[in-house]
């Protein structure tokens, strides 16, 4: 991808992954301007192209987005009750912060990253490469070294919420532009960031998290990945298992094997898959602290009745994981069954030249999080509790002043127009899903009280102004 800042306006290039993508302009900024021959098309002869979102980017519609907010709002407050806050980091970074951290040979830094080269506007300024995140982590473990946040000495509980790019193959659940719930807990070993309590803390955060969102039957795959010593020993053999029937492999594992062995383990490849469960496993490779971090916080779990099995194979596709691994899957996703995946990343801090910062966190693809609460059958249409009907000329500002009224007693309220007959009135409410109609006539405005119609019931019943908010809030 190339890419350059016009009028104020970054735009990418994009080459495209396969022969099937068509090569077109991606504005990271979202603004309708011509910037390449392919768009410019768009405003010559007859010949108008309808603008589409682009592969791999969706666009969250009502009723849809009423989900994901509901959802939202239970993380935070579960978030809270951790004592975990937010924390807000750009959606671009310095590409290096990506390259340094997730890996050089990882799938996503090495084909799945939306980087540009940004030219300079001043003279002050410098060219560099700039890379849309495609994960949130490092961005966190960026500010927590830039505003020295452990010289706090205290254990840093940070969450955020928000949209991710990879440039990968778009299906059910994979997107170009999704959205993860992140939450990372840093800090200096002696404020206990090492501790295997702040792994099963986190363990049972997610747990309880996907409880009260409403999800079953989700499945918690654990493993450890050891410490950079362990690595180096486990990297070895697997080498060794792998010079005689790597050439059997994809092109990417002859690559990884030489580059970074552990990474085959991530492989995809049906085909390999046989040759990849005869490799030698991680758990022989763990040196004495690791294996009673990892027994101790199995242990924790089966205290606190978090379920879980072992995956010795799940060392999942970021370079800086360190000892506990985990993902949470569910059977409700197909082939993209991973809801979540999070880990320790001990030495993370120090890959990017900042002070000794173990941490553990998170990321849930919250895409893939509400479509399995969706093949669930979850859906949360929120009903306007009152459809406030003018009838007759001049009834418009006795309506807008009673639907003011109403909304500023909490309830949630929609209003027709004079014109609208009754009829059409009716058609609308009932359309628009309101719980019920208030009538607003000369009569009822002298009288002080409203014909309200329950849309459900049918039943209908005069109420007066006083108790009109108590009425519609009553009723579900
Ligand atoms: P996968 O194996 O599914 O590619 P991953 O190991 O690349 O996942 P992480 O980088 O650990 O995933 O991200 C955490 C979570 O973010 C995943 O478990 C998944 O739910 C979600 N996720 C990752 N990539 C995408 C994507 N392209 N579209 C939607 N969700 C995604
Ligand atoms: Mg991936």
């Amino acid at each position: 991808m190339t890419g350059n800042c016009r009028n104020g306006i970054f735009t990418t290039e994009d080459t495209g992954l396969t022969e099937e993508n068509r090569i077109h302009s991606v504005l990271s900024v979202s603004s309708v301007v011509k910037t390449s021959a392919a768009n410019s098309k768009l405003e010559t002869g007859n010949s108008k192209l309808m603008l589409k979102a682009v592969r791999g980017t969706r666009d969250l519609l009502p009723p849809d987005t009423d989900l994901w907010n509901r959802v939202e709002a239970k993380v935070r407050d579960l978030f809270a009750r951790y004592n975990f806050h937010e924390i807000r980091t750009p959606i671009f970074e310095d590409t290096q912060l990506f390259s340094r951290s997730v890996g050089e040979d990882t799938d996503i830094v090495s084909k799945e990253m939306f980087t540009w080269e940004d030219k300079a506007r001043a003279q002050s300024e410098k060219a560099q490469s700039l890379t849309l995140r495609p994960e949130n982590t490092a961005g966190v473990m960026r500010a927590y070294i830039e505003h020295r946040l452990g010289d706090k000495g205290t254990l840093q509980k940070l969450y955020c919420m928000g949209p991710q790019f990879r440039r990968e193959r778009p299906q059910k659940g994979r997107y170009r532009q999704f959205y993860q719930i992140d939450a990372e807990i840093i800090g200096p070993p002696s404020a206990g960031s090492e501790s295997p309590l702040r792994d099963a803390e986190v363990l049972e955060m997610v747990a309880t998290l996907l409880d009260e969102v409403g999800l079953h039957g989700w499945q918690l795959q654990l493993n450890s990945v050891g410490c950079a010593e362990d690595r180096v020993r486990y990297n070895q053999a697997l080498r060794d298992a792998l010079k005689p029937v790597v050439h059997q492999m994809c092109a990417d594992c002859q690559r990884r094997a030489e580059t970074n062995p552990l990474r085959v383990l991530d492989c995809k490849v049906p085909e390999d898959q046989p040759i990849i469960e005869k490799l030698p496993k991680i758990s022989q490779y763990l040196d004495e602290p690791c294996r009673e971090h990892f027994a101790a916080v199995r242990t924790m779990l089966d205290a606190v009745g978090v379920p879980y099995s072992i995956n010795e194979r799940m060392v999942r596709g970021l370079d800086y994981y360190t000892r506990t691994t985990f993902e949470f899957t569910h059977g409700g996703l197909g082939a993209q069954s991973a809801v979540l995946g999070g880990g320790r990343y001990d030495g993370l801090s120090e890959s990017l030249d900042g002070p000794k910062a173990p941490g553990i966190g998170f990321a849930i693809g919250e895409d893939r999080l509400i479509l399995a609460l969706q093949s669930q059958g979850e859906t949360a249409v929120e009903k306007v509790q009152a459809y406030v009907a003018p009838l007759g000329a001049g009834m418009n500002p006795h309506a807008l002043k009673l639907a003011r009224e109403l909304r500023r007693e909490g309830v949630s309220a929609d209003i027709g127009d004079e014109s609208f007959r009754l009829k059409k009135s009716f058609e609308l409410a009932e359309k628009g899903g309101a719980r019920f109609i208030v009538i607003v006539g000369e009569n009822e405005v002298a009288a002080g009280q409203f014909a309200v119609k329950n849309l459900a019931s049918g039943e209908q019943v005069q109420v007066p102004r006083a108790e009109l908010a108590a009425h519609l809030k009553a009723a579900k």
